[in-house]
């Protein structure tokens, strides 16, 4: 398994710091088995985008009319289970079947996994995408996800860090020129991480301007 070390020898910085506390999590290069397959991975997210005490609630879809349509302009609905327009029952914006196909579509996906022991800690994952700024791809970070019981605990906060940098390793290795991650204004918790391993905003605000964009070269 591809075990990707990501504390200094001396720590020097808050980050470094910050690391060290946490030297009990291993990051991992992102393989939905070993979060235990789609269902579980579907599971997860359900959990932190569609269920009642969800940090960002995207509500749930009509398979028949949203199919694996993934925009949040449209289709999704709030407080209701049955679809307006069609009648049928909505399912989870991550059903199954949506997860697999979210994850199995993009260019060049990856990801990094945090566990401590057995449990996940949290995972970020993306894919190859060019922002508006520049001509090359960079790797876009779609989800930052942290397990419930993490969300404010400095394990949680350091394992956003330790997957971030660990992700950064590979991207250089990669060649890979940047990193960009959108954020809800919301997030306040990942944008003050994304800042301590000076991720710069961005300006690309017309497609939703309740989410902001950071941005790493690398
Ligand atoms: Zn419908």
């Amino acid at each position: 398994m591809n075990i990707i070390n990501t504390v200094q020898k001396s720590p020097q910085t808050t980050v470094d710091k910050l690391l060290e506390r946490s030297s009990s999590l291993i990051y991992r290069q992102f393989d939905v088995e070993q979060l235990g397959g789609w269902g579980m991975l579907s599971n997860r997210l359900h959990e932190e985008y569609c269920s009642k005490n969800a940090t960002i609630y995207l509500g749930m879809v009509c398979p028949a009319c949203k199919g694996n349509d993934f925009s949040l302009g449209w289709g999704t609905n709030k407080n209701v289970i049955y679809c307006p327009d069609c009648g049928g029952q909505l399912g989870s914006f991550w059903s199954e079947s949506r997860t697999k196909h979210r994850f199995s579509q993009q260019i060049s996906p990856l990801g990094v996994t945090a566990f401590n022991g057995a449990d996940l800690v949290g995972f970020i994952w993306g894919f190859e995408k060019t922002i508006l700024t520049e001509d090359k791809p960079g790797l876009y970070i779609e989800m930052v996800v942290l397990d419930k019981k993490h969300r404010h605990s400095k394990l949680g906060g350091s394992a956003i860090l330790g997957m971030f940098l660990s992700i950064e390793k590979i991207l250089k290795d990669l060649n890979y020129p940047y990193i960009f991650v959108r954020t809800f204004n919301r997030k306040f918790m990942v944008t003050r991480w994304l800042k301590m391993l000076k991720y710069v905003q961005e300006c690309e605000c017309q497609e939703d301007s309740s989410r902001i964009l950071y941005k790493k070269m690398l």
